[in-house]
């Protein structure tokens, strides 16, 4: 059958995105692939449909809980229910279950943690794996965005696994993460299928504000000019909540804040109601986007400094996924990289608590007082992560003093990496040169020829262009009296009862 069929038969698409054919012409013809495809492409459908194609089971390694969540389900929107996602929320007897009966799924999600089970991997052993996918690959470099120290021992697992077919799967990554993508998972002769990270109707405005407190009125005089829908990303959550009741007192009624600190149901309500249009702003954190498809975003502002230039890139890509002109706001003022830095240090566990930690351990006690020793320490959820991948086996510990040294040399050669990441951006912010052609250089992409229009504040961009027009204004204060009308019955008709 011809794959565009294929396509409609089982996604009800009509045509392919850009980059999807080409990844899935050349799984078929059996290449390991890398494919560099910017966000909200449709990476995924590079791994669903060679599923209904290849003999075998499709496994897919996935970095986030809530990512590999959010790709079970859209699977079952479409009607697949051959899917499972092994990772620590099935409970024991589930788990042992499923490990019985692999072959009866198609698509298998793992995390590297779940992978590194030697149990496990004598079961997926035993099943026909026709895909193995790394999704969001560039967590495997240590040079990537949001590096997982056990996503970089996925070459041995493939090993462990025969070799199946591969395809990696990443949005951005540099020259660098890309040859580290493919050392550590030991391709040999594959395919690249890449696609420019330029974004041509987003332009980039930096402004410069003297300080903090300017910055916040900057902000609020902003979001109520520009157009909406849009989000607003912090780094901080109070602080998102505060600028969220700033802008309702201003009026501007529909803003939420977005968090890790919500609970999950508040999450998911105020992330549909964002995507139905009953929310104009979201002041969040990075927490939000994974997942949000909302094709109409017209502007991103970043209120703190971001810490590197791909995650920024994530982020602002949420803008204009409708092909309209959106834009890319970031307010910056003297000092911003103070924050990013503290954070990135944050990141790591400090020499106290590894010192700590090593004072408390002996040959069998970490994985018996795991919980113990990470609340005593202090330990976030991202430093206890980075301490695990160390100290997973008991039998290591015998070798203490190695293990401390060498979670040493990881802290700190990580905590260069990020400083360089940081300097890296703020130099992006002070340069005078085009803020695009920087971000393709960055990315060893050649510049644009032609200039594209409204490019960024270097080049020239007129901010009142991307203002409400009138007739929007006018619709959403109509808007707005029709809701206190509304409202008015209700509370007559409660009143009444
Ligand atoms: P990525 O992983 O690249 O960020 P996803 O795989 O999550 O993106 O897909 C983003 C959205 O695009 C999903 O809602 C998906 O169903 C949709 N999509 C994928 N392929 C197509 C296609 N060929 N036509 C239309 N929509 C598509
Ligand atoms: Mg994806």
């Amino acid at each position: 059958m011809k794959l565009e069929k294929l396509l409609y038969k089982y996604f009800g698409y009509k045509s392919f995105k850009v980059g999807q054919k080409e990844v899935i012409l050349s799984l078929l013809a059996g290449n390991d692939t890398i494919a560099m495809l910017p966000t909200g492409t449709g990476k995924s459908l590079c791994y669903q449909l060679p599923g209904y194609c290849l003999d075998g089971q499709i496994l897919i390694i996935s970095p986030l809980l809530s990512l590999m969540q959010d790709q079970v389900e859209q699977l079952m929107k479409f009607g697949e229910k051959r899917v499972i996602a092994l990772n620590s929320f099935l409970d024991f007897e589930k788990r042992g279950h499923v490990l019985a009966n692999l072959t009866k799924y198609k698509y298998i999600f793992i995390s590297p943690e779940m992978l590194s089970i030697p149990a496990i991997i004598k079961r997926l052993q035993k099943i026909n794996i026709a895909l193995f996918v790394v999704d969001e690959a560039h967590c495997i470099s240590q040079w990537g965005y949001d590096f997982r120290p056990d996503y970089s021992k996925l070459g041995d697992f493939r090993n462990k696994l025969g070799n199946p077919l591969t395809l990696a799967l990443t949005a951005t990554a540099t020259k660098k993460v890309r040859e580290d993508i493919i050392q550590s998972l030991n391709l040999n002769g594959f395919n690249k299928v890449e696609s420019t990270i330029d974004r041509p109707n987003i332009a980039f405005y930096i402004e410069e504000v003297p300080n903090y407190r300017d910055k916040q009125s900057r902000l609020i005089e902003l979001v109520l000019q520009i157009q909406k829908p849009g989000i607003i990303y912090f780094s901080s959550k109070k602080v998102a909540e505060q600028m969220a009741s700033l802008l309702v007192a201003k009026g501007m009624n529909r803003t939420m804040a977005y968090h890790g600190g919500l609970d999950q149901e508040q999450r998911i309500l105020i992330q549909q109601q964002f995507i139905h249009g009953q929310l104009d702003v979201i002041c969040a954190t990075s927490a939000f986007g994974m997942g949000v498809n909302k094709e109409n975003i017209r502007f991103v502002i970043h209120f703190h400094m971001p810490m590197q230039i791909e995650s920024y890139l994530q982020e602002i890509g949420r803008a204009g996924r409708d092909g309209k002109a959106s834009i890319a706001i970031l307010l910056s003022s003297p000092g911003d990289e103070q924050l990013p830095l503290q954070l990135a240090e944050g990141e790591l566990p400090t020499e106290l608590q590894i010192d700590w930690l090593f004072s408390q351990l002996t040959d069998h006690n970490f994985l018996e007082q795991n919980q113990y020793l990470r609340e005593n320490g202090g330990f976030s959820e991202v430093q206890w992560r980075i301490i695990q991948g160390f100290i997973k086996n008991p039998q290591l510990l015998s070798n203490l003093e190695q293990i401390r040294q060498s979670l040493r040399e990881f802290v700190n050669e990580r905590l260069t990496v990020k400083k360089e990441s940081i300097h890296y951006f703020k130099k992006w912010i002070n340069s005078n040169s085009c803020r695009r052609d920087l971000i393709l250089e960055y990315f060893d992409e050649e510049p644009i020829k032609e200039k594209v229009k409204n490019c960024c504040d270097v080049c020239g961009v007129q901010l009142n262009q991307y203002h409400e027009t009138d007739k929007v204004k006018i619709i959403s204060a109509h808007e707005e009296k029709w809701k206190d009308y509304l409202a008015k019955i209700l509370l007559n008709s409660e009143l009444s009862k």
